[in-house]
């Protein structure tokens, strides 16, 4: 193996120390003193892999408030332990499985597409799509993540002390609220959009549901 000498890579290096060098700068000692030696999230949340679906569209300082877990799809069966670090270990109250829009993993599952790697056709095969269209096959995805997460967190749900959130992230606006929106759907399971705008719309401004 050789040192590659790229303008590319140098551009790279160049850019992630830049911006590290910026960040640690405008973070002081107290600022990293909060979590030293311990974590304390409030969130655990699933996300998909893909590039376009980042903390910072909905969390200004996800540093030790958000345990991050992401796989091809927001899948939870392939990657089971490391969710259940966040609901068992660090005792998150919430969990949010977050979908979006254009998902290749929710478009390779609804069209079948198989890939040259077994370790990506086997993540996919967890996907379980009955939908025809991609905005309601995504959808579909989110909701049965959830239904597996109330499944195995059943106790905790029912005691108070975890709440499943399922939502959509849409940069493409394919839900109509907009470009770069975020919009629940569904609370513990309850997809019913009358029973949760009753109970939080009005106590929440910004916040979108989908139904
Ligand atoms: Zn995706």
């Amino acid at each position: 193996m050789n040192l590659p000498d790229n303008p590319r890579l140098l551009l790279f290096l160049r850019e992630l120390f830049d911006t590290n060098a910026e960040f640690s700068s405008i973070h002081d000692d107290k600022f990293f003193a909060k979590f030293h030696d311990s974590q304390t999230p409030n969130l655990t949340i699933l996300k998909c892999s893909d590039s376009r679906v980042q903390m910072e569209s909905f969390d200004k300082t996800p540093q030790n408030g958000v345990f991050a877990i992401r796989n091809i799809g927001n899948q939870l069966s392939t990657c089971e332990g490391s969710i259940d670090f966040g609901i068992e270990i660090l005792n998150t109250p919430f969990l949010l499985i977050i979908g979006h829009s254009d998902c290749g993993a929710v478009t390779a599952a609804l069209n079948g597409t198989k890939t040259e790697s077994e370790f990506i056709n086997k993540e996919l095969s967890t996907i379980k799509i009955t939908a025809t269209c991609l905005e309601d096959a995504i959808i579909e995805n989110i909701n049965y993540q959830v239904q597996k997460a109330i499944k195995k967190y059943k106790s905790r749900i029912n005691s108070g002390v975890l709440t499943v959130i399922g939502a959509v992230y849409d940069f493409k606006n394919d839900f109509g609220f907009g470009h770069g929106k975020v919009v629940l759907t569904s609370i513990n399971g309850i997809t019913d959009a009358s029973l949760v705008k009753a109970m939080y719309i009005e106590r929440i401004s910004n916040l979108h549901f989908l139904g």
